[in-house]
C-alpha cells in the first residue's frame, strides 16, 4: 500500500502545491501509480464481488427498489485503493443508481457500505463529501446562473445541491472563503478555466461544464472520485484533455470509479473494469479481459461494438451468405 495512501488517511488528496507540480513531474513520476495498480490488481479474481487488497470502498447487499423495479441489486463489491476502476453495462443497468445510492444522493432498500473502514449508510451526501468520497453527475450539474468560481466555492461546502443558498452565509464559510477561492484558482488553472473564472457557467460548452464539474468536485480533497459518463456530450477537442485529467486523479493519489460508453476510453485509462447489468454486478476483471469477452460486450451492451471483424465471424458471415445465395437459386429453379 502507497505511503500517502493508508487506509482512514484523511485528505492523502492532493494540495493546490501538488497539483501545480503535477503537470510539469516527468512521465516516469506520472506513470507511477498506474504501475502501481496494475501490480496490485495482478493477482485479482476476475470475477463478480472479488477480494482486493487494499479496497477503499466495501459495498455488500445494496438493493435499490423503485416500485416494482430491481434497479440495484449489487450482492458484494470491492474498490481497489488507488485505481481507475470503470463500470459499464447497458442503460437502465443501475450505474446511476448506484452512484447516487454510495455518495448519500438516495438511499438504498437494503445493504451496507463502508469507505475506508467506516460506515456509510444513511450519511448525507454533503458529509459523504466531506469524508473525501465525491462524484459527478452524469449530467452536469453547473449552475448556469452562477459564474465559473461561484461554483467551485460551492464544490467546498461538500455538494449541498441546489438546495444550497441557504446554507452559504454562516460566519465559518466566511473564514474559509479566501482559503477555498485560493483552491478554487488554482484547481481552475489546472484545468485550463481560469480565463473564465468570472464567466457565467451556462455560456460554456458541454466540455467546458464537464472539466469544471471535476474541478468543482476536488475542492473538498476527495480521496475518491466517482464520474458518472465524464465524456458524454464532449466535444472531440477536449476529450483527450479530459483523459489526462482523469489520469492525473490517480497519479495524485486519488481513487477513480467512473461510468462510461465509450470503450476506447475505457481500455486506455482503466486498470479494473465491471459490469453491471439489470442492477447486478456480473463481470469484472482487467479491462483487456472483460473487453475481449464479446459475450459479455454482446450480451450487456447491445451487440453494438464497433470492433472489426475477426477472422472466424467473417468466414461464418460469408458461409452464410453463400448458403442464402445457394438456397434462392435452388428455390429459382
Ligand atoms: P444507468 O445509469 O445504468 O443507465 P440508472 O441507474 O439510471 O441506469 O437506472 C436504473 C433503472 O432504474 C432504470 O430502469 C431507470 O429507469 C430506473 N430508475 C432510476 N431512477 C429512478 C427513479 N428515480 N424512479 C424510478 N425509476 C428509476
Ligand atoms: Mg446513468
Amino acid at each position: 500500500m502507497p505511503a500517502d495512501a493508508a487506509p482512514g488517511a484523511k485528505h492523502a488528496a492532493p494540495t493546490p502545491e501538488s497539483v501545480e507540480v503535477a503537470d510539469d513531474a516527468p512521465l516516469t513520476q506520472r506513470t507511477a501509480k498506474k504501475a502501481a495498480a496494475t501490480a496490485a490488481l495482478r493477482d485479482v479474481d476476475p470475477v463478480p464481488g472479488s477480494k482486493k487488497p487494499d479496497p477503499i470502498l466495501v459495498a455488500d447487499g445494496v438493493v435499490r427498489r423503485f416500485g416494482g423495479l430491481t434497479a440495484v441489486d449489487v450482492e458484494h463489491v470491492e474498490i481497489q485503493r488507488g485505481s481507475i476502476t470503470a463500470l459499464i453495462g447497458p442503460n437502465g443497468a443501475g450505474k446511476s443508481t448506484f452512484f447516487n445510492l454510495l455518495t448519500g444522493f438516495d438511499k438504498p432498500d437494503e445493504g451496507t457500505w463502508s469507505f475506508n473502514g467506516q460506515s456509510l449508510a444513511g450519511v448525507a451526501s454533503h458529509k459523504v463529501a466531506r469524508r473525501g468520497m465525491v462524484r459527478t453527475f452524469q449530467l452536469t450539474k453547473a449552475l448556469s446562473r452562477l459564474t465559473v468560481i461561484q461554483n467551485m466555492l460551492l464544490g467546498a461546502t461538500g455538494q449541498r445541491g441546489e438546495g444550497f443558498l441557504s446554507a452559504i452565509i454562516p460566519p465559518l464559510w466566511r473564514s474559509q472563503e479566501k482559503a477555498n477561492t485560493e483552491r478554487a484558482e488554482e484547481l481552475l488553472r489546472r484545468f485550463k478555466l481560469d480565463k473564465k473564472r468570472d464567466d457565467f457557467a451556462g455560456t460554456m460548452s458541454g466540455g467546458q461544464r464537464k472539466l469544471l464539474e471535476m474541478a468543482r468536485a476536488l475542492m473538498v480533497g476527495p480521496e475518491m472520485v466517482m464520474l458518472d459518463e465524464p465524456m458524454a456530450g464532449v466535444n472531440p477537442a477536449l476529450t483527450q484533455s479530459l483523459l489526462h485529467h482523469v489520469k492525473d486523479l490517480r497519479e495524485d493519489g486519488m481513487t477513480v470509479l467512473f461510468v462510461e460508453h465509450d470503450m476506447d476510453m475505457v481500455r486506455d485509462i482503466s486498470d479494473w473494469v465491471m459490469v453491471m447489468a439489470q442492477g447486478r454486478l456480473i463481470a469484472e476483471g482487467p479491462p483487456d479481459e472483460i473487453m475481449a469477452n464479446d459475450a459479455v460486450i454482446d450480451a450487456y451492451l447491445g451487440g453494438h461494438h464497433d470492433a472489426p471483424l475477426s477472422l472466424e465471424e467473417e468466414e461464418a458471415q460469408i458461409a452464410a451468405a453463400e448458403a442464402e445465395l445457394r438456397e434462392s437459386k435452388e428455390q429459382g429453379r
